[in-house]
């Protein structure tokens, strides 16, 4: 388990891992590659908020044990979402930061529930959330306790999936004096354009970012398109903590 104090010590915070874990040999295989790259957390998503009930939900409670070995053996912090709150008291006894995904950013019970640990909490932004809702729904979980992710939001624009509010970004951070850390995957909805776009919230100043990365990344149940391989991800932790270098020490 980490404080929020804690995670933040890692500055740049960097998460990789798949879209949603798929398999023993799977997360474990990802999560050593990252961990090599320098990852902080590893993304360790049993449940998958879909907006298609006919599309892939996560492999659910069974991961908790590839999990356990992945923290065994490998080391790495695990970042988890939980999306319901029967699932929070076994999630919190083996994540190290739980994760609200942007779907459940209003999920009041959810929230609540999650509030109850000692744990830091990623909060993703809803996809029409103003800022003010979201340091709202941050209430309900204890705000000390979050680290703000801002993940893009929906505008009149179709040209990508979200607009990634970087504007939004800075607003919780200079007025509200918040961390914020960036998902760079699912704004785009394409990985040509996730290593630009880390680059970006990182010279705005972020405190980290999120990504989904893959070792074979067209072989993603979920989210492939915008999933990056393990060669960008290298690449994304070494510039990215060169950029956060520049702007901070
Ligand atoms: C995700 O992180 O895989 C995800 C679905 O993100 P969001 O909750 O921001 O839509
Ligand atoms: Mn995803």
């Amino acid at each position: 388990m980490l404080t929020r104090k804690e995670v933040l010590k890692k500055s740049p915070i960097i998460i990789g891992g798949p879209c949603s874990v798929a398999s023993k040999e799977q997360i474990m295989k990802i999560a050593q590659a990252v961990k090599k790259s320098g990852a902080d957390a590893l993304r360790a998503q049993l449940w998958k908020p879909r907006t298609d009930p006919n599309s892939f939900q996560g492999v659910g409670m069974v991961g908790i044990k590839w999990l356990q070995e992945v923290k065994e053996k490998i080391g790495i912090p695990l970042a988890m979402e939980v999306t319901a709150p029967q699932q929070v008291k076994e999630v919190a006894g083996i994540a190290d930061i739980m994760w609200v995904g942007a779907r459940n950013m209003q999920n009041f019970e959810l929230l609540k529930e999650i509030g109850k640990y000692p744990h830091a909490v990623i909060l993703k932004r809803g996809f029409i959330a103003t800022v003010k809702e979201w340091i709202c729904a941050a209430t309900y979980i204890g705000v000390e306790k979050v680290i703000f992710c801002e993940r893009g939001i929906r505008t009149g624009v179709d040209s990508m999936r979200f607009t990634l509010d970087l504007n939004g970004m800075l607003v919780m951070k200079h007025d509200y004096k918040h961390p914020v850390i960036v998902d760079i995957s699912h704004s785009p909805g394409r990985r040509d354009m996730v290593l630009p776009l880390g680059y970006a919230a990182m010279a705005a100043g972020a405190d980290g970012i999120v990504v989904e990365t893959h070792y074979n990344p067209d072989e993603e149940l979920v989210d492939r398109a915008q999933t990056i391989d393990l060669q960008s991800f290298d690449k994304l932790v070494r510039k990215s903590e060169q950029i956060y270098n520049l702007l901070h020490k």
